[in-house]
Formats: structure tokens, sequence, C-alpha cells
């Protein structure tokens, strides 16, 4: 096979279809590589099958169309396996109980891989997130199942939900970590056509490159927020303050928007999971444990805010403009949506939402009343809180929404709106280190 005239290049298995691994697959199809997906999700497997697409990903529609021819989508391990040489495993890592990462899935894929019996040709890459020393267990795993003819890479994944496909097409960089360079070879030359910087290392190098960058940047959210809470203390705008930072190229103008804190599926985790592994190597990670509680004590200052106006919250309703746990995804893991829904219901509040791709509750957000729209969220309430800035919600008609609303008061919580208009709208305004009257003062 031939791909984007950069020779031939093997044909790819992709285990676990979710964000992570649906997009390399599509993605890798697009860049001329036969792509073979395998999930256990019989509903998720059906629906690709059918030309559905199981999550919600700008493009991702488009492109599997478009290569549709390339790509194979199967509930059978032993057709991956028949079909293909490098074989990604892109299953879900999640947090167990204990903060540290959840392996299950990993070590259930190698149970099988003993089972069908994979071989020399198959080589192992692995794109879900996993802690530092896992390619050496999983090495000595396969040893051990007697599949020591299987190699081994990682190839950690950088995505953003919601620029998914731009970021895997245009990567900053790809990182392989190898056991054997002539296996890092083989996963460079599926990349070949992206053209992209490529780290080769070790493993626990490989490993380490993705959670230690997650790590900084979810310290560097905190650390805006924390500057965002001094600024409301003294009277500076955060804005005007990030944007001063991020000129400087030591800093960089990146992830410095305050707002009421990360979520998603994979910096709580992944930032948590670095915590564990250093400390169950021995070493305190004290920044770690400022930076988790700081995002903590972040979301529950939507609550203080909203006492501040309202008082006590019991029998106030409070209206959640955004549910997923930031804009163009449908993901809620740990958004700070559900955070806040939990909290003002526990107060006794009663809660109304609207997100563009949130429909039909769950029982992750039981108790709350979705409504289809803006308009309709905010009829009634009390208070209207700004989660997620998708542009609908931002673009909203706000002089209609505070028409609507029992007392005009807004919280934005992603700095997304201009509270010197929403101020002269009538709204009792607050953002996230952003006070009215300090907003955009230049000399
Ligand atoms: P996900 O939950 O969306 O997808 C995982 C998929 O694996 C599910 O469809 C599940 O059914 C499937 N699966 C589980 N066991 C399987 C098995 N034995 N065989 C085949 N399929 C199986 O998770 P995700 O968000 O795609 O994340 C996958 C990994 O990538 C995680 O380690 C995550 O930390 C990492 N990652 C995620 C992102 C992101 O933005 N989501 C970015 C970079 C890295």
């Amino acid at each position: 096979m031939t791909g984007n005239g950069s020779g031939p290049r093997a044909p790819v298995g992709v285990i676990g279809a979710g964000y992570v691994g649906l997009v390399t697959g599509v993605c890798l199809a697009s860049i001329g590589c036969d792509v073979t997906l395998r999930d256990i999700d019989a509903a998720k497997v059906a629906a690709l099958n059918d030309g559905q697409v199981p999550i919600y990903e700008p493009g991702l529609a488009e492109l599997m169309a478009e290569h549709a021819d390339h790509l194979t989508y199967t509930l059978s391990l032993e057709r991956l396996l028949e079909r293909s040489e490098v074989v990604f495993i892109a299953v879900d890592t999640p947090s167990t109980y204990s903060g540290d990462a959840d392996l299950s899935r990993v070590m259930a894929v190698l149970d099988e891989l003993e089972r069908v019996g994979a071989d020399a040709r198959h080589l192992l890459v692995m794109k879900s997130t996993v802690p530092v020393g896992t390619g050496e267990r999983v090495r000595a795993e396969l040893d051990v199942r007697g599949l020591d003819q299987v190699g081994y890479c990682s190839n950690p994944e950088f995505l953003k939900e919601g620029a998914a496909i731009a970021d895997f097409l245009e990567p900053d960089r790809v990182v392989i970590g190898a056991f054997d360079p002539a296996h890092a070879e083989r996963v460079a030359e599926l990349y070949a056509p992206l053209g992209a910087t490529i780290v080769r290392t070790s493993v626990p190098s490989a490993e380490m490159v993705k959670y230690a960058s997650n790590a900084f940047l979810a310290t560097k959210i905190s650390f805006i927020n924390e500057i965002a809470n001094v600024c409301e203390e003294v009277g500076a705008d955060v804005d005007v303050v990030a944007h001063g930072m991020g000129l400087d190229r030591r800093i960089g103008p990146a992830f410095l928007r305050a707002g009421i804190g990360f979520g998603g599926s994979c910096f709580p985790k992944d930032v948590s999971a670095l915590k564990q592994l250093a400390g169950n190597s021995g070493y305190h990670f004290q920044l770690l444990t400022s930076v988790i509680e700081v995002n903590e004590l972040q979301k529950r200052r939507v609550i203080g805010k909203l006492k501040k106006h309202l008082g006590a919250l019991e029998g106030k309703r409070v209206a959640l403009l955004g549910l997923t746990f930031k804009p163009e995804t449908d993901d809620m893991r740990e958004a700070s949506s559900l955070v806040l829904a939990a909290r003002l219901l526990a107060e006794g509040a009663e809660v109304t939402a609207y997100d563009p791709v949130v429909h039909g509750s769950t029982d992750r957000l039981k108790g709350v009343a979705l409504k289809p729209d803006v308009a309709g969220a905010a009829t009634g309430a009390d208070a209207v809180v700004l989660v997620t800035e998708w542009r609908d919600i931002v673009e909203a008609d706000w002089a209609d929404v505070r028409d609507r609303m029992r007392t005009p008061v807004l919280i934005d919580g992603r700095n997304a709106l201009d509270p010197v208009r929403m101020t002269a709208l009538g709204f009792a305004f607050e953002g996230i280190g952003r006070i009215p009257e300090h907003v955009g003062v230049t000399l």
C-alpha cells in the first residue's frame, strides 16, 4: 500500500474507537493507511458501520466519509490482527479511587492478545495515557504470555477534543518511545506524510512527556486562576494582565485564560496520576497538590459569588449555560458543570441548564432541568452562570436573557463576555478576575 507518495506503510489496527482511537484511525486513513478499528462496544461499532460518528468532534464525520474505503470497523480482535501490523492501543485509562491510573482495560487487551495470538508481525503502540513504567510492565507481561515476538512502542497523544483533527494532522511534535529503534522507525514511517518533528526516546521518557505536558498546562491554568482571584482583591483586570504576561515569549499566551477551573477526561486524571506516581515512588509533588486544590476551590468560588448577590441559595433558580467541559465537544467527563450542579442542588437551589450538544438527561445531571435553548434556561432564573463558552451562548441575545430573569445576576465563568456591556445592560455582573470598573483601563 502506498500513502501519499511516502512509500509503503504498514496496515494499521486501532484498539478502542473512542475520542482518541477514532480520530487516530480516521486521520491515519486520511494520509493513506488502511485502518481497522476495533471496539468492544457493540452499539458503537454498529453505528460506525452505519456511517454514523458516535462522538461530536468537528470535521470527523466528513473525514470519515471521505476515507471510508480505508476504514474497517469490527468487534473482532482476530479480524483486526489479521488485517494489521502496527496496532495502536487507545482504550480508556480512567482514575481509580486512589487517583492512580486504572490500567485494567490495557491489561484486558493483553489477555485478549494472548488468547487470539498476536505474532511477530505485530507492533503494539500505546496511545492511551499510561503512567511511567507501564511500557516496561507491558513488555514483561507480553514476554510472560509467550508474546515476546510482539513489538512495543509508546506514542502518547496530545490532541485536544474540539480541534482533534488539526491537532493530529499538524502536531507540534510526535513522541515515540521504543525499546528497539527499528520499532520506532516503523511508527515514524506512519507519520512521515505529516512532516512533523519527531522526538525519539526511551519508553519511560515518552510516557513522562505526556504526563509532564498535561501537568504543566494544568499548572498554567491554576496559576492564572489564582492571579485572577488576587486581581479581584486589588482591582486589576486579569484579561489585561494575562495579555501583558503572554507577550513575554518565555511565558507565551496559551492557557492563560482565567475561569472556573479545568475539567475534562484528561487534565484531572493525568495530574492526579502523576501526583500518585510521584508519591508511590517516594516523592511528594507539592506543586501538583496545590494545582489540584486551586482547581477544586475555583469551581466553588462561583457559589460564593452567587451567595454574595442572592444570599442563601435555597429555592433560588440558577441557570447553567454550557455543560460540556469545553466547547466543540460532547464530552462531559469531569466537567465543571457537574460539580456546580451538584453543589447548587445540595444548597437547595433549582437548577436549569442548556447546552447545544447535551440533550436528554443522564444520571450525572439528575435533578437538573435541561432546556432546549438559552432563553428557556434563563426564564425565571435568579442567576445565570456561563459555564462553557459555546458560541451560541456567548452570542445569545443578552438583553432578552435579562428580561426573562427574575433577578439579573450574571456570572461569566469563562471571561467570554464584555463586563462593561453586560453591566450596561443592567446585569449584576461577575467575571473571574474582572471587575467591570477596572476592565479595559489603558493609559
Ligand atoms: P474513550 O473512553 O472515549 O474511548 C475508549 C474506547 O476504548 C471506548 O470506546 C471503549 O469501549 C474502548 N475499549 C475499552 N476496552 C477495549 C478493548 N479491550 N478493546 C477494544 N476497545 C476497548 O477514551 P479516550 O478519550 O479516547 O481516551 C483514550 C486514551 O487516550 C486515554 O488513556 C486518555 O487518557 C488518552 N487521551 C485522551 C485524550 C482526549 O482528549 N480524550 C487526549 C490525549 C490522550
